[in-house]
């Protein structure tokens, strides 16, 4: 068998974050190992994220359908957003199941040192929702980072004068964390613990 075709493969993973030229070795050799099926299967799921997958035009969610599920769930309680900075943060807090509303996702976090402002964040849209879709409860739910604090704290300012309620999570989560790692025990406090700004 031609070594080429390994030594692709091999190149290819050592793409992915975290994968060195040993762990792309270790991976390859297990998908030539893997039933034809399976291999392909993680092959068409790349393809489909690829192809399929597009923002929310409404919360900025990763979806294939326009607007997402969460958005048309007529389950859900329309009166809360709670504001995230990345897709990823929503699966987090849904596994809490503690929350039943909608999300907004800024698609990053203030860093004006890395020209980050608020103009390239999705600010503009979540004061549009909060302007027109009766909206009683704002979570602010940024990592409890220095750039997760500095965009709460902004977020505030700007929303404060809208009328509504502007909580924030905190309790349990150590500080300078990333909420996409906490423990579901630990999100689902920091979710019941939120305090008014
Ligand atoms: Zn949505």
């Amino acid at each position: 068998m031609s070594q080429g075709i390994i030594d692709n493969l091999v190149a290819e993973l050592t793409r992915l974050p975290g994968i060195g030229r040993k762990s792309a070795q270790r991976l390859a050799f297990f998908i030539l190992s893997m039933p034809a099926r399976e291999a392909k299967s993680i092959a068409e799921a790349i393809i489909n994220v690829k192809e399929n997958a597009k923002f929310c035009s409404s919360c900025y969610n990763i979806t294939d359908s326009d607007p997402c599920a969460i958005c048309t769930d007529s389950s859900r309680d329309r009166t809360r957003i709670c504001v995230v900075e990345e897709p990823s943060n929503i699966i987090a807090i849904e596994r809490t199941k503690i929350f039943n509303g909608l999300y907004h996702v800024l698609l990053g976090a203030l860093s004006p040192l890395d020209g980050i402002t608020p103009d390239k964040l999705r600010i503009d849209e979540l004061l549009h929702r909060l302007r027109n879709d009766g909206i009683r409860e704002v979570i602010l739910a940024t990592n409890p980072n220095t750039k997760g604090e500095m965009t709460a704290k902004y977020l505030t300012e700007i929303i404060k004068p809208l009328g509504m309620e502007i909580t924030r999570i905190a309790y349990g989560l150590p500080i300078g964390s990333d909420i996409e790692f906490a423990d579901e025990v630990t999100l689902s406090k920091a979710l019941e613990g939120r305090r008014t700004l």
